[in-house]
């Protein structure tokens, strides 16, 4: 690729997530017409209905050529913590800890350590999604008696920052607990007041020994708010199961179906079949989400879940943190990660693992616009693979990054016309 246009006016022989061939023409930050090579035809926004069809005749200054690259919507990344990464700063050896809470209580020392600042660290680890071809992720943001709602404020103003890279919701995550934890549930009140998107939650009867108390808080929260909410779920076993049933019950007495998600549900991995069975069920009809990163203990069994009706998507969770050393932000690599764990060899099962990255999270995450076909948004990713199996089979390097029709990132880098860094910065490599 010679010189790549900031605003490209032609995406030229990509092959489409079906298999297709097509010219895909872009306009005012989103997808124009879509012209299939094989048949000819075209697809177009029906405000451009009225124009010639037949291939784009776009300027040449504005047409990218790629050769046959997989073209697919920006990855979606439905679980990240950009406050919490060491990305940005120099390598931090792991400390860890046997609990949950002892876990919690390492990472308030390793962050007290640090010097970098958390816009600095969030912008570093953004820059790594986007050059990943991520467009959008949902970032929980710790809100805890210790820091408050500093971070919140640190990813309030990083969101004003990369607006035009990458779109982001927060989510006011109790890293702490809500009922075990002094003034936390007002503290997630004026999260919410103050720009955050959604309500988390954390372990309700695991870490606060009260589920009903901690379900009570967070549920009033999004009703008062109108927000919807992201919990994480590590509770294991039957215990685990009968959260999951108690937070669909919520979520159906509030109307609150789509706008629900409870991050990681190890325990739909442990349970039994009938267990299984019942609470796949209550989530589905309460249209409860469920997110997975593919960890390597019980996880969600993804084909399962699905054939039972619910919403299953992907995200990295921790980056390069207290809580975890690995992660690249790719979530191509993430899809290779959960389709391995889950078993997902044929090219069907290869096509559900991209769906996990790209359509569900978007669906999970209320995306609008998302897509392929005109007037989406040209949030788009080029990849080096001739489809989506292959893709997903090896994560290979993603050629072309689009936000809203400009080009962010080439080749896997953010392209060098991103703002610059603030004084100071350090690269993390
Ligand atoms: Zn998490």
């Amino acid at each position: 690729m010679h010189s790549t246009p900031a605003h490209p006016t032609v995406l030229a022989d990509v092959t489409l997530p079906d298999g297709r061939r097509a010219d895909v023409s872009l306009r005012d930050g989103r997808i124009a017409a879509v012209h299939d090579r094989g048949t000819g035809r075209s697809s177009e926004r029906s405000s451009d209905r009225g124009s010639p069809t037949g291939p784009p005749t776009a300027p040449d200054r504005g047409r990218i050529e790629l050769a046959g690259a997989l073209l697919l919507p920006a990855l979606v990344d439905g679980h990240s913590h950009l406050d919490k990464t060491f990305l940005g700063a120099p390598w931090q050896p792991h400390t860890g800890g046997s609990s949950v809470r002892e876990r919690v209580a390492a990472e308030l020392d390793a962050r007290q350590r640090l010097t970098t600042p958390v816009t600095e660290r969030a912008q570093a680890l953004v820059h790594r999604m986007v050059g990943h071809g991520t467009g959008h992720t949902r970032s929980h943001v710790d809100i805890d008696p210790h820091s408050r709602l500093a971070n919140l404020h640190a990813l309030l103003e990083v969101r004003e920052r990369v607006g035009d890279l990458i779109s982001l919701q927060l989510v006011a995550f109790p890293q702490s607990g809500v009922v075990s934890a002094p003034g936390v549930p007002d503290l997630l009140d004026a999260a919410l007041r103050d720009g955050a998107d959604l309500v988390g939650g954390l372990d309700p009867q695991g870490f606060d020994g009260d589920a009903d108390a901690q379900l009570d808080i967070v549920f009033g929260l999004a009703e008062r708010h109108g927000v919807g909410v992201d919990l994480h779920l590590h509770d294991p076993g039957e215990a685990g199961a009968a959260q999951l049933r108690a937070i669909a019950d919520r979520t159906a007495a509030l109307g609150l179906g789509g706008r629900v998600t409870v991050s990681h549900a190890y325990c739909l991995g442990e349970v039994g079949g009938a267990v299984f069975a019942r609470t796949a069920a209550v989530l589905a009809r309460a249209g409860v989400s469920i997110l997975t990163n593919g960890p390597a203990g019980p996880m969600p069994p993804v084909l399962r879940l699905r054939e039972a009706g619910v919403r299953v998507f992907a995200g990295s969770d921790n980056i390069r943190d207290a809580w975890w050393p690995y992660g690249t932000g790719d979530m191509l690599e993430r899809a290779t990660i959960i389709g391995l764990r889950s078993e997902l060899m044929s090219d069907q099962e290869l096509h559900i693992a991209a769906s996990l990255v790209t359509t569900e999270a978007a669906a999970a995450l209320g995306l609008e616009r998302y897509g392929l076909r005109p007037g989406d948004r040209a949030d788009l990713v080029a990849v080096a693979a001739g489809g989506v199996t292959e893709a997903v089979a090896a994560h290979p390097r993603r050629l072309l990054v689009l936000h809203a029709g400009r080009v962010v990132a080439t080749n896997g880098c953010p392209v060098a016309a991103l703002p610059t860094p603030e004084p100071g910065m350090q690269r993390a490599w």
